[in-house]
């Protein structure tokens, strides 16, 4: 059945047979849109977006986007249909009815995480003119044993991906900037707490008494530095003459 119509040109249409016995069509159109003209950026009109495991995103204005409350539940049944599959008999007509189950719980989680991801991509591209997000180091931080699943339910690559070609289809733009692991520790005054553990969720400045949201002042790091990466050699508006911290150590 077809669940939307098309306008324009239809180029080539694949489909696909998912786990769960379900069939797929993608199909590709060729419209007549133009990409518009970018937008002129100003720091203003950006905003800077923490991904994470706390919450799911928070923005420099200060809005947290928490984790999808199904996640939990979804994978407690996920946990629960695998202790099931585990102890039917191999090549048993149970075995497979299993199997089948927990490859459309699967989907069904993939879909619900998609949909979310597009919400939030999409109010971000529309609200703002750049949207400033760390190049995530994920190989890394999932060698870290309790934040790997999260990280992998979190979608963060497909993220990164809706906000790039909703950003070209719409003339905004998005700043990517080098993994920055002090975003959370840097004072905008030039302080770097080096106390800071994970457990501490804000923090105040002993030098210029400015209270922080860890999570609100890294997105706000990413933002400047987001900016001042990308126009070395001259002053940015709000960022005069400043660089990002190559080696935390360094900073006093
Ligand atoms: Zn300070």
């Amino acid at each position: 059945m077809f669940s939307r119509r098309f306008q324009g040109q239809v180029k080539t249409v694949t489909v696909n047979r998912a786990p769960s016995g379900q069939f797929f069509a993608s199909v590709l159109v060729e419209d007549e849109n133009q990409v518009p003209e970018p937008v002129l950026e100003t720091i203003d009109r950006a905003v800077g977006v923490d991904l994470g495991l706390h919450d799911f995103a928070v923005l420099s204005t200060g809005e947290k986007v928490p984790h999808p409350q199904w996640l939990e539940r979804e994978l407690y049944r996920l946990k629960i249909l695998q202790r099931r599959l585990a102890k039917t008999t191999k090549g048993s007509k149970n075995r497979a009815k299993a199997r089948q189950k927990i490859a459309r719980l699967h989907e069904r989680m993939v879909n619900r995480r998609q949909d979310a991801l597009h919400k939030l991509s999409t109010d971000l591209v529309r609200r703002f003119d750049t949207v400033c997000i760390e190049d995530l180091n994920v190989a890394g931080m999932a060698r870290n044993h309790a934040l790997a699943r999260r990280i992998a339910q979190s979608g963060w690559a497909e993220f990164r991906r809706q906000l790039e070609y909703k950003a070209t289809w719409s003339g905004k733009h998005v700043r990517v900037i080098g993994r920055l692991a002090p975003s959370s520790r840097l004072c905008p005054c030039g302080y770097y707490n080096h106390d800071l553990t994970l457990a501490d969720r804000q923090w105040d400045c002993p030098i210029c008494q400015r209270h922080h949201d860890r999570d609100v002042l890294a997105a706000n790091n990413i933002k400047r530095f987001a900016f001042a990466e990308h126009e070395t050699g001259r002053d940015t508006p709000g960022v005069p003459g400043e660089r990002p911290p190559v080696d935390d150590r360094r900073r006093p």
